[in-house]
């Protein structure tokens, strides 16, 4: 057979034809598989809270309702649970949205370190109960203007400051650290908790992988934040990264673009004439 063999020509075409139906094909069962995984993963995530729920309240129904400590303590139990469901479902929500591009973005200039300030006092009683303190670095910066959809960004600083407290020590410390570059700002959520072994670090990403699930469930996670924010930084053209170390803690940073007019700014001149 050589070169210019036409039935050899022939082949070449039927074998590349074969090859992308069956690729075609591949992808399409990866794809059926996936959605078969996704829907028995959520059914069986609203299953444990509704199981729990109805659980307290047949008991209480049942008769433990005369009892009224019991009644009590199971009232709280069973709403914790509808909590967690209530959680579960916008943040399935919020996904579902951001992977099919449903969400609009707005990008507009923000003051991220104020962000950050702002996410530290929405989570003051976690911080205090676990007695972790907050600190945004370096001290000497008073702004840091970038590029990025507020309302998702701040959904991204809430995920990372949170599972920095949620997941670290007692008495620990988070830091939202800001590096500016040229064009870009880095920031990055630093904790001093007990890290994440090597082995989960590139899967924590995937939507309910949890280290821990009975302690993840107890603190109160879906499993769905990271996820989530993995999908709000891509919508931005940027991506997240972890660093962790067993004992010492975990960084997760990423890069945004800068804004370099603040709106502030740009009234000084005359304000100041
Ligand atoms: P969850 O809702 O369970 O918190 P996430 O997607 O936010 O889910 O996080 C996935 C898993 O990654 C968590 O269950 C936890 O085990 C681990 N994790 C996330 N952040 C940290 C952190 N700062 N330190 C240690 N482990 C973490």
């Amino acid at each position: 057979i050589t070169e210019s063999n036409p039935l050899k020509t022939i082949n070449d075409e039927i074998f590349v034809y074969v090859t992308k139906k069956q690729k075609e094909i591949d992808e399409l069962k990866k794809l059926e598989l996936f959605r078969r995984e996704f829907l028995a993963d959520v059914s069986h995530e609203f299953k444990t809270p509704i199981f729990a729920a109805q659980g307290f309240i047949h008991t209480l129904l049942d008769g433990a309702m005369d009892d009224e400590n019991v009644r009590e303590r199971f009232l709280i139990k069973a709403a914790k649970n509808l909590d967690s469901l209530d959680v579960l479902v916008k943040d399935l929500l919020v996904l579902s949205q951001m992977e099919t591009g449903d969400i609009k973005m707005n990008i507009a200039p923000i003051d991220i370190r104020l962000l950050a300030l702002n996410i530290f006092s929405r989570l003051e009683n976690i911080a205090k109960d676990k007695d972790v303190t907050f600190k945004v670095k370096p001290d000497e910066l008073a702004e840091v203007w970038v590029l990025a959809d507020a309302d998702r960004m701040e959904q991204v600083m809430l995920n990372l400051i949170e599972n920095a407290v949620k997941y670290g020590n007692e008495g620990g410390k988070v830091i939202v650290h800001f590096s500016e570059g040229k064009k870009f700002v880095e920031i990055a959520v630093r904790d001093n908790g007990p890290g994440i072994p090597h082995e989960h670090l590139n899967r924590i990403f995937e939507r309910f992988y949890r280290i821990d699930k009975s302690r993840s469930k107890e603190i109160g996670g879906t499993g769905l934040g990271l996820a989530i924010v993995k999908h709000i930084l891509n919508a931005h053209d940027t991506k997240i990264a972890v660093m962790s170390k067993p004992e010492k803690g975990t960084t997760f940073s990423f890069k945004l673009e800068k804004a370099y007019i603040s709106p502030a700014s740009e009234s000084i001149p005359e304000a100041a004439a």
